[in-house]
């Protein structure tokens, strides 16, 4: 134990962790186990009745899964994080643990497609309405709330539109209005951004994506950032007993908890929704995206400098149209991404192959190292279609809505050689000229 912080790349390593009590192991153990055996009566009633925190039933708490969970929240300067299945189970249970039917969210429109699906089909049908706005002006989101608005909702950088938002800005409306501000830091990682930093209340990943890096497991993350007051008169279910724990109160317990600070929105999304809704994620799953979590900035350092190389050569490209990369000075959201991004603006580009459809096709037909499927944040580098694949469920409208484009081509760079990537994007450009 010290007062020292550490910095970044230590504490990928070892935030949240000592060596297991019990062995002295020094990686992180695989607790592969669905329950604990309690050590008396008096035990068994504290950890049922959260009088005390301990471990039980996998579906709720494990080992494994709490270093990970500690992890994460150092990296991003949190109170706390709750490790789930999925980033989509980590997106639909940040929201449905502060919004009743009849609620209403305030998004952006530039979204991952499975999310905008969740917004606008899904959570209609439970009572939520969603109101997407452009981005681009912040007053937009302020002019969407109503009474019944319960959160402000963004990604770190939109989906596919690969735009970057005035945190700072929504923040402050968000916070005018006595809302939390969520942000799916999925493209941006605790590495490149903190949206803590910048006045945001929870943030949601699919650890799918970057935390893990290879590619092998399905998992996401939520964290709540302790700083947002869930007793200002807007979220009741904080202040008011709660029928499934006895009736004790979520913020009068949690608020201000000794040593850990303002947990109650964490501890209350574990208690209900993943207790409840059971989408939990495995020790073995949690494990490997502690392995992934080791390299992340180094991962990151070097996909960030890859891309950027990318962004550049397409630019300059007589076969392309158009770059969305927030690293090029052309990019109308470069001036953002140096505020918010300086680290570099994410690995993850759009462009547009001139002659449209069939040219993107071919191209996309013709890579041979980067890889055709539907995934972000590999450390291999991957190529896709979002009108076909990632936002193929979307109707024109709603793809036009969210900025997805026929000829656009989605790419994810990896950590490999850049002059082997910027070989197979000229092969396959070669490959489109027939
Ligand atoms: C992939 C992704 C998700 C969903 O995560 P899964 O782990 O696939 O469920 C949510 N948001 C963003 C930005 C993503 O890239």
């Amino acid at each position: 134990m010290t007062d020292r912080t550490y910095g970044f790349a230590t504490q990928q390593l070892h935030a949240g962790q000592s060596p297991d009590p019990a062995t002295g192991a020094r990686a992180v153990p695989i607790y592969q186990t669905t329950s604990f055996v309690f050590k008396d009566f008096a035990a068994a009633k504290a950890i049922s009745s959260v009088e005390e925190f301990g471990f039980d039933y996998s579906r709720i708490t494990n080992p494994t899964n709490e270093v990970l969970e500690n992890r994460i929240a150092a990296l991003e300067g949190g109170s706390g994080a709750l490790s789930v299945a999925s980033g989509s189970a980590a997106t639909a249970t940040a929201i449905l643990n502060i919004t009743h039917a009849g609620d209403e969210i305030v998004a952006a429109k530039t979204l991952y497609g499975g999310t905008f699906n969740l917004f606008v089909n899904t959570l209609p049908k439970h009572g939520l309405k969603t109101t997407l706005v452009d981005p681009t002006d912040p007053e937009n989101f302020a002019r969407a709330i109503t009474p019944k608005t319960k959160l402000i909702f963004v990604e770190t950088i939109g989906n596919p539109d690969i735009n970057v938002i005035d945190f700072e800005a929504v923040a402050r409306i968000a916070e005018a209005h006595g809302l939390p501000l969520i942000i799916d830091n999925t493209f941006g990682t605790p590495f490149l951004f903190r949206p803590f930093d910048h006045g945001a209340n929870v943030t949601v990943h699919s650890a799918t994506k970057f935390i893990g890096g290879h590619g092998t497991s399905i998992g996401g993350l939520i964290v709540d950032g302790g700083n947002f007051n869930w007793a200002n008169g807007n979220f009741p279910d904080f202040t008011t007993p709660d029928p499934a724990y006895g009736g004790f109160v979520h913020w009068e317990k949690w608020g201000n908890y000794p040593g850990a600070g303002n947990i109650a929105y964490i501890i209350k999304a574990r208690l209900h929704y993943l207790r409840d809704f059971g989408a939990a994620l495995s020790p073995f799953n949690a494990f490997l995206f502690l392995q992934g979590l080791e390299t992340l900035s180094f991962r990151l350092e070097r996909q960030v400098k890859n891309a950027q190389a990318i962004a550049e050569f397409l630019e300059a490209h007589p076969q392309v149209a158009w770059v969305n990369y927030p690293g090029l000075k052309s990019s109308p959201h470069h001036a953002l991404a140096q505020k918010y991004l300086p680290k570099g603006a994410g690995s993850i580009l759009t462009f547009g192959v001139k002659g449209g459809f069939e040219q993107a096709k071919r191209f996309i037909e013709a890579t041979k190292l980067f890889s055709f499927l539907a995934n972000v944040g590999d450390s291999k580098s991957l190529i896709v279609h979002p009108a076909t694949v990632t936002h193929g469920q979307l109707t024109e409208a709603e793809q036009r809505l969210a900025g997805v484009k026929p000829e656009q081509i989605r790419l994810s760079v990896g950590t490999e050689d850049l002059d082997d990537l910027i070989w197979d994007l000229e092969q396959s450009f070669a490959a489109v000229r027939g």
